[in-house]
């Protein structure tokens, strides 16, 4: 028998989550959810360890689902106050039809021009299209959806079970294609690659060709994390239900340990993506939206090539000390409150060897960076 979802109406004293600058993967500076729990109920889902869940029996996370009801007040609150920058924000999860949080913080974001970016397992978000493309012409409205398999994947049937309680990525796929034509940036994301069934080469190659073929611009890929209460409870879903991949996870991720895939198979993983979205004419790296009227989007631009340069050179083993050379640079970049540009006008080459770790090689690539980017 199917069990039923209790909805818990709760009143959060905050909404907006500000980060210390933003992350290089989405480029976003803050977060603002409206429900904790999710009816997607994904089997691999992080969000069942004890640091992000109310729920001290896990399998409590896919059927309570806690509602934030004052949300959308709380981010106007919020925003009003807020440097603009991306709020990673959005979850439209069946509890989305009947309480509509998500598109009214969309409303909100619509009335101070602040931008988005949304990250789903449903075409659900189209209902919200004509907010989406209103924010886009005004600010920017970034998306991407959660993808691991297509109908093409060998193990598809096996991964479906897996998140069988989210819409099929047939779905997703056409949704992707909706953004796309409404001129809104979208991509996939393969979060969690979930070892033996979705890192083999035809599994990558599937989702990265449907995404070209939908409009996505972008693939981001990134392993299975497995950690206190979610490692338990996934290793007994994968004992009832996938006994023959059990050993291999219990390789992966030892007991004790939050990441377990193995840097080489992973650095193999990333560069086979690498080689397919070239192929495909799509990155492997999600292009940093660009917010109209910011006048720190030359920062935002270096900080883009920086922390890309970091990306690539994490995967061709460059030295550790180079790499974080250019990670400091990144983010003492993202950092500064000046535009850098007329930072540069103002005080020269010689100006620019006086931002935190930027020493007089770094100064000159940022030098003839300032012309490249937009
Ligand atoms: S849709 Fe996302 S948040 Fe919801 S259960 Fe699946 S992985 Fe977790």
């Amino acid at each position: 028998m199917s069990r039923r979802t209790e909805f818990i109406p709760y009143k959060p004293k905050t909404i907006l989550n500000k980060h210390k600058r933003a992350d290089h993967w989405f480029w976003t500076r803050y977060t603002a959810y409206p429900y904790k729990g999710c009816q997607h109920g994904c089997q691999f889902c992080y969000c069942r360890e004890q640091k992000f869940s109310p729920f001290d029996d896990p399998n409590d996370f896919a059927y309570t689902i806690h509602v934030k009801e004052n949300a959308p007040q709380l981010l106007r609150k919020a925003i009003a106050r807020a440097k603009t920058d991306l709020i990673f924000m959005g979850d439209y999860q069946p509890a989305e039809k009947k309480f509509r949080l998500s598109r009214q913080m969309l409303a909100v974001c619509l009335e101070r021009n602040f931008p988005v970016f949304i990250l789903e397992r449903s075409p659900l978000i189209l209902r919200d299209l004509d907010l989406l493309t209103e924010i886009n012409t005004k600010a920017v409205a970034a998306t991407a959806f959660s993808i691991i398999s297509t109908p093409d994947s060998v193990h598809y049937e096996r991964i479906r079970q897996m998140e069988h309680l989210a819409p099929p990525p047939e779905k997703r796929f056409k949704a992707m294609e909706q953004l796309a034509l409404a001129g809104i940036q979208t991509g996939a994301c393969m979060m969690p690659l979930l070892p033996e069934l979705c890192d083999t080469d035809e599994n990558l190659e599937s989702i990265i060709k449907w995404t070209a073929d939908h409009g996505g611009s972008f693939v981001l890929a990134s392993g299975l994390t497995l950690s206190d209460q979610q490692r338990a409870y996934f290793f007994n879903v994968l004992a009832e239900r996938f006994p023959d991949i059990l050993p291999a996870y219990e390789k992966y991720y030892p007991a004790g340990k939050s990441y377990g895939a193995a840097d080489g198979s992973w650095r193999r993983t990333a560069l086979k993506i690498r080689e397919l979205c070239e192929k495909h004419g799509i990155k492997d790296r999600m292009p940093r939206p660009i917010i109209p009227g910011d006048k720190r989007a030359k920062n935002k631009g270096i900080v883009e090539i920086f922390a890309n340069k970091v990306y690539r050179m994490e995967l061709e083993r460059a030295p550790k000390n180079k790499i974080w050379v250019y990670r400091k640079a990144a983010w003492a970049i993202e950092d500064m409150e000046q535009d850098i540009s007329l930072f540069y006008r103002m005080m020269g080459q010689k100006g620019l060897e006086k931002i935190p770790e930027i020493g007089e090689n770094l100064a000159k690539e940022v030098e003839g960076l300032l012309t490249e980017v937009v």
